[in-house]
């Protein structure tokens, strides 16, 4: 049983080390960016109101969210748990969530805040290559992500769920400290 927010500038790891996790785990991994890129390459009328937002590399709305988010959270697999990956991304999702959690009663147990060196992220994104990973979409999308995004660390520190885990090491390191944490805050 395991419920984790991966938080951190695109580019963390937080897809990485979420797939892993919830392997680990036996929980869903609910990556946001993936569900919103799905629609868009299905052409759903969530992917399509969705589309220019990804590929400019700005939030979409809460409202095509939030909705999704309550609902993947009440499916059946959710119940022993979840990672979730690219959600929230500001304060209004956060305290949606933190609603609805509390009526769920599926308290967050430990929210991850993967810290990584702007250039290494830079790095990284280049390589990956993703349609929104050209250099002029990652800078915007950094900038994004420090004004709308980074508060939420204080926001967790505040609940006193945050843990910050230096991202800038081999993975499966990585993997296995976010394990150890998990497993203290249950413990
Ligand atoms: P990601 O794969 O998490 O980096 O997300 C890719 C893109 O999907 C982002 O740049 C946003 O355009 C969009 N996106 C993903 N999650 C959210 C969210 N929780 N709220 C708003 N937009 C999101």
């Amino acid at each position: 049983m395991a419920r984790v927010i991966f938080l951190g500038p695109p580019g963390a790891g937080k897809g990485t080390q979420g797939q892993l996790i919830a392997e680990r785990f036996g929980v869903p991994h609910i990556s946001t960016g993936d569900i919103l890129r799905n629609a868009i390459a299905q052409g759903t009328p969530l992917g399509l109101k969705a589309k220019t937002y990804v590929d400019k590399g700005d939030l979409v709305p809460d409202e095509l969210i939030l909705d999704l988010i309550k609902e993947t959270l009440q499916r059946e697999e959710a119940k022993q748990g979840w990672v979730l990956d690219g959600f929230p991304r500001n304060v209004a999702q956060a305290e949606f969530l933190t609603q609805l959690l509390a009526l769920l009663q599926q308290p967050c147990h430990l929210v991850i805040n993967l810290d990584v060196p702007d250039e290494v992220i830079l790095q990284r994104l280049l390589a990956r290559g993703r349609k929104d990973d050209t250099e002029d979409t990652i800078r915007h999308r950094l900038g994004v992500y420090r004004e709308q995004t980074a508060p939420l660390i204080d926001y967790y520190k505040k609940m006193g769920l945050l843990k910050t885990v230096n991202g800038n090491r081999p993975p499966a390191e990585i993997t296995d400290e976010i394990q150890s944490l998990i497993q203290a805050s249950q413990s």
